[in-house]
């Protein structure tokens, strides 16, 4: 893989101030396939400085320029989507498939949302005796994880750049390749030196760095819940803004009314989709007493029949974590149905797409994110129970809700305590704001409300 041994700053690559590298691993074979630099403090403070030198002339730029822009930031997304795909594989280790149609697909949808956005948002409002200017915010510091690399990098950048901020960003060890690709496509499509800067690194040096720079107007994360309470401590006690896209441990209620096989097959999928990395996945199925052992068996079968379909998950860290889980599923008391800890291959980061019933509410797994390919499944009395347990963990990020029909499913949905919600199967929505209630999450990714979290308010009175 082609790999940069250099810091996208001021518009060109340059020397890292120190030595230290970061070896990227393929986790489907745990081959390394390239290093890139490991950036330091010093490395973040020439990239904010850029941004900071950067940011008047952006901040100028009439939207229509920006727009276009960003237009040409997803003709080079479009143009290079297989060199994107197969990166993606390599570092993350997604199947090529799925890289292609989700990895590469979605962050090209959003930066053509936010090209369109760019051009036709309002960047002015009159309230009453008032005309209120919607300014950029100033300096973005982006810190992003590894699970969607360059969705999580392309949620931020094209929204911050739409406003007329500038960006430094700060991609997972994990997945800095995918990374280094998106800095070259930023330059390929003509956007100013200094605008969008790339610092590759671990995240308690560059990362903590870059959140601490007392020249960052912004810090944009998304990662664990734990790593973002501290983020929003630092943020908060410098009087930054700040936002935060934490974890989530989502339901999917099946009401008695729902078409059983559809609900539980789709919520399935869900989860072993990207191979249970991803934080709005519905990690939790609730339904009713009656049809449980029906909903259990056709799950355990779904499962199954993933078999070798499902990639690894992204590092031996993370599978030795979610066997953990698993391990203590087991000990607590739920009931394996399908996969289980022990390694479906000999080489390789992989997880058996796992199924676990008779969950209980107070079952870690029932409570704490697992970001694998496991699902519990937990039984209630009725709707009002279905709720409580849906409602009743410190996360509030997705979910989703099946019911015979519409006004019956969107009625439950409205008692969830949750930033998102799919109703009958809904398709993703690139336009929908999405982020999350409780410990998820402070502020909302994508569309209108994203693009918002990017801007500040100066109200004129005449
Ligand atoms: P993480 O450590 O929170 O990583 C997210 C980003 O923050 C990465 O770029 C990371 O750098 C950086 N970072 C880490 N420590 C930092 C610090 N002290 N200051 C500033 N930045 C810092 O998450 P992870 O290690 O990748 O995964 C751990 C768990 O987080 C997962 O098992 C999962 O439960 C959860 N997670 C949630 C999401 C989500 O979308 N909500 C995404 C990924 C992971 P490094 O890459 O160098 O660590
Ligand atoms: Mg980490």
């Amino acid at each position: 893989m082609k790999a940069h041994d250099g810091m996208y700053i001021d518009g060109a690559w340059r020397p890292a101030a120190g030595r230290d590298v970061i070896e990227v691993v393929n986790p489907a074979d745990e081959q390394i396939i390239g290093t890139v630099p490991a950036g330091t403090a010093a490395d973040v403070d020439a990239a904010v400085r850029a941004a900071r030198a950067a940011l008047p002339a952006w901040a100028a730029t009439a939207p229509a320029e920006r727009a276009a822009r960003l237009s040409a930031l997803r003709d080079v997304l479009v143009a290079r989507k297989d060199e994107i795909a197969e990166t993606v594989t390599a570092e993350l280790g997604a199947p090529l498939a799925f890289s292609q149609t989700v990895h590469a697909g979605v962050p090209i949808a959003v930066a053509a949302s936010y090209a369109e956005l760019a051009a036709t948002y309002s960047f002015e409002e009159k309230a009453g005796n008032s005309t209120v200017l919607l300014e950029p915010v100033g300096v973005v510091a982006a810190i992003t994880p590894w699970n969607y690399p360059l969705h999580q990098i392309v949620a931020k950048a094209a929204p911050a750049l739409a406003a007329g901020c500038t960006v430094v960003l700060k991609p997972a060890e994990d997945t800095p390749l995918t990374a280094q690709l998106f800095a070259e496509a930023v330059h390929e499509a003509g956007i100013p030196a200094g605008v969008f800067n790339l610092v590759t690194g671990l995240g308690p040096v560059a990362g903590q760095a870059l959140a601490e720079h007392p020249d960052v107007d912004l810090v944009s994360f998304t990662g664990s819940t734990a790593v973002g309470k501290r983020i929003g401590a630092t943020a908060g006690g410098a009087v930054k803004k700040v936002a935060l896209e934490l974890g989530g441990k989502s339901a999917n209620v099946i009401l008695p009314s729902a078409d059983l096989a559809k609900a539980v097959n789709v919520g399935v999928a869900n989860v072993m989709s990207n191979s249970g990395q991803t934080c709005s996945a519905w990690t939790r199925m609730l339904v009713h007493r009656d049809q449980y052992d029906e909903a259990v068996g056709l799950a355990a079968a779904a499962a199954a029949k993933y078999g070798d379909r499902i990639g690894p998950v992204v590092n031996a860290k993370q599978r030795d974590r979610v066997r953990g889980y698993i391990d203590k599923g087991v000990a607590e008391g739920a009931r394996l149905v399908a996969g289980g800890p022990e390694s479906p291959r000999e080489q390789g980061c992989f997880v058996s797409p796992t199924v676990f019933a008779d969950v209980t509410e107070d079952m870690t797994i029932a409570q704490e994110e697992i970001f694998g390919p496991v699902l519990s499944i937990l039984r209630y009395d009725d709707e009002d129970d279905a709720l409580r347990i849906a409602n009743g963990t410190v996360y509030g990020l997705a979910g989703a809700v099946w019911a015979g029909d519409e006004a019956e499913a969107v009625a439950f949905a409205r008692r969830l305590e949750t930033g998102q919600v799919d109703i009958n199967g809904g398709r993703f929505n690139p336009l929908a704001p999405f982020g999350g209630y409780k410990q998820s999450g402070v502020g909302r990714e994508l569309g209108t409300h994203g693009l918002s979290e990017y801007l500040q308010t100066k109200s004129l009175q005449f």
